[in-house]
C-alpha cells in the first residue's frame, strides 16, 4: 500500500509511540493514575501532561498558553462559542470544523473570498461588526499558505479576535503569527488521534463549553489521557527537530511528482504552498473509477470529509472551478515517511490510469 493521504492523517511517529507505552497503563505499572489525583502516581502522570503542554508550545508563538482537547474540530467549537464572539468573517476554503461551527454560531456570518490561486488576499476587507475572522494557516484540500500575519492585522484593525486553524501547518512550518488563538491536531503531525489543542493568547479569557471537574484551567473538564498527551508532546518534538529536513524532504518528493504528472493542472498556488499536498486534476477525469482501479494507493478525491458525498469540493469551487474540474480533481499527500521511489511509481501508475480512461 503506497499512503498519499497526510492530509487525513499522519502515521504515528515511533518516538510518540514509544512515548505512549508507559502511560497506557497496565495492572504492573502505576501509568494508569489519574493525572488528577494528589498522590504520587497522580503527580507524575500529571507531571508528564506539563512536559507534553511545553513541547507543543514550542510549535506555537511565545505569549499564550496550551489547552488540551479531544480533538482540533473540539478546539475551534471553544474557541469560537467560547469567546463570545457574534458576528463572525471566515475564508471560503475554511474545514467544516470552523465553517459548519461558525455557522451555528453566527448563521448570517461573512465569508471571506480566495483568489483563483487559493489565497486569501492580504488587503480583504472586514465587514463593519464584525468581532471574530477565522482563516487557517495551510488548506487541507490545496495546501495553499495564507498570509496569517496580515490578515491577524487586518482582523484587530477592525476590532475583531483572529482565529487560526494550523492544524496543516503546525510542525511543518513556522507558527502563524498575529493569531489570538490557534487550533492544532496531533494526528497530523504524526501524533495519536483523539487529542487536539487550543493556544490562547495571554490575557484572553473564554466560557467553558465543557462543565464539571474544572480541568484545563477550568476550559475542558474531563480527565486527561497522560498517553495522548505523552504521544502529542513527542510528536512535537520531533517535528521541531525535524522542522526543516521534513520539508525539504517533502519538496524533493514534490518536484519528483510533479515531474511524472506533468501535463495535469495543479489546483491552488504553486508558490505560496506545504508541498506534501498535491491537488491536480485532468479534465474528464473519472476519480472514483480511478480510486477502484488503485486499490494498493491510499489518495482522496478531495478532502477527507467531502469526498464520498458526491458534492464538489467548496474549496476548489471557491477557486473557481466548474463542478466538472472538481470532481476530476485528485489529492496526493506525503509527508515524512513517504519514499521516494514509491512516489514516482504512485504518480507513473496514476497517469497511465488516467491515459487508459482516455484522458
Ligand atoms: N482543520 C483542518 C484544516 C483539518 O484538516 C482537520 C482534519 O481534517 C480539522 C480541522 C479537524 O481536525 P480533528 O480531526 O483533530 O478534529
Amino acid at each position: 500500500m503506497i499512503y498519499l493521504d497526510y492530509q487525513a492523517t499522519t502515521p504515528l511517529a515511533p518516538e510518540a509511540r514509544e512515548a505512549m507505552l508507559r502511560w497506557l497503563g497496565g495492572p504492573d505499572t502505576t501509568g494508569f493514575a489519574n493525572p488528577h489525583s494528589p498522590h504520587r502516581p497522580g503527580r507524575a502522570a500529571a507531571a508528564v501532561i506539563e512536559v507534553a503542554r511545553e513541547q507543543v508550545a514550542s510549535l506555537l508563538p511565545p505569549g499564550g498558553r496550551v489547552i488540551f482537547t479531544g480533538s482540533a474540530t473540539e478546539a475551534l467549537n471553544l474557541a469560537i462559542f467560547g469567546s463570545g464572539t457574534r458576528r463572525l468573517a471566515v475564508s471560503a476554503i475554511e474545514h467544516a470544523a470552523v465553517l459548519d461551527t461558525a455557522k451555528a454560531r453566527d448563521p448570517g456570518m461573512a465569508i471571506l473570498p480566495v483568489s483563483s490561486l487559493g489565497i486569501v488576499e492580504s488587503h480583504t476587507r472586514i465587514p463593519s461588526g464584525v468581532d471574530l475572522v477565522a482563516v487557517m494557516q495551510v488548506n487541507n484540500e490545496i495546501g495553499t499558505i495564507q498570509p496569517i500575519i496580515e490578515l491577524a492585522d487586518a482582523a484587530h484593525r477592525a476590532g475583531a479576535l483572529f482565529l487560526c486553524d494550523a492544524v496543516q501547518g503546525a510542525g511543518k512550518i513556522a507558527a502563524p503569527e498575529g493569531a489570538d488563538m490557534i487550533a492544532l491536531s496531533a494526528h497530523k503531525l504524526y501524533g495519536p488521534k483523539g487529542i487536539g489543542a487550543l493556544w490562547v493568547r495571554d490575557g484572553l479569557t473564554l466560557s467553558p463549553l465543557i462543565h464539571g471537574g474544572a480541568q484545563e484551567q477550568a476550559l475542558r473538564s474531563g480527565t486527561l489521557s497522560p498517553a495522548l498527551c505523552a504521544g502529542f508532546g513527542a510528536a512535537a518534538r520531533i517535528c521541531c527537530e525535524r522542522m526543516l529536513e521534513d520539508a525539504e524532504h517533502v519538496g524533493r518528493l514534490w518536484h519528483a511528482a510533479r515531474a511524472v504528472l506533468s501535463r495535469w493542472t495543479l489546483n491552488g498556488s504553486a508558490t505560496a504552498r506545504w508541498h506534501g499536498n498535491m491537488n491536480v486534476r485532468l479534465d474528464g477525469l473519472d476519480v472514483a473509477r480511478l480510486i477502484s482501479e488503485l486499490r494498493d494507493m491510499a489518495f482522496s478525491a478531495g478532502s477527507a470529509c467531502a469526498s464520498g458525498s458526491g458534492r464538489p469540493s467548496h474549496v476548489l469551487t471557491a477557486l473557481g472551478l466548474n463542478a466538472a474540474q472538481a470532481k476530476s480533481s485528485v489529492r496526493l499527500g506525503f509527508g515524512r515517511y513517504s519514499v521516494l521511489g514509491d512516489i514516482e511509481d504512485a504518480c507513473v501508475r496514476l497517469d497511465a490510469a488516467a491515459a487508459a480512461q482516455g484522458v
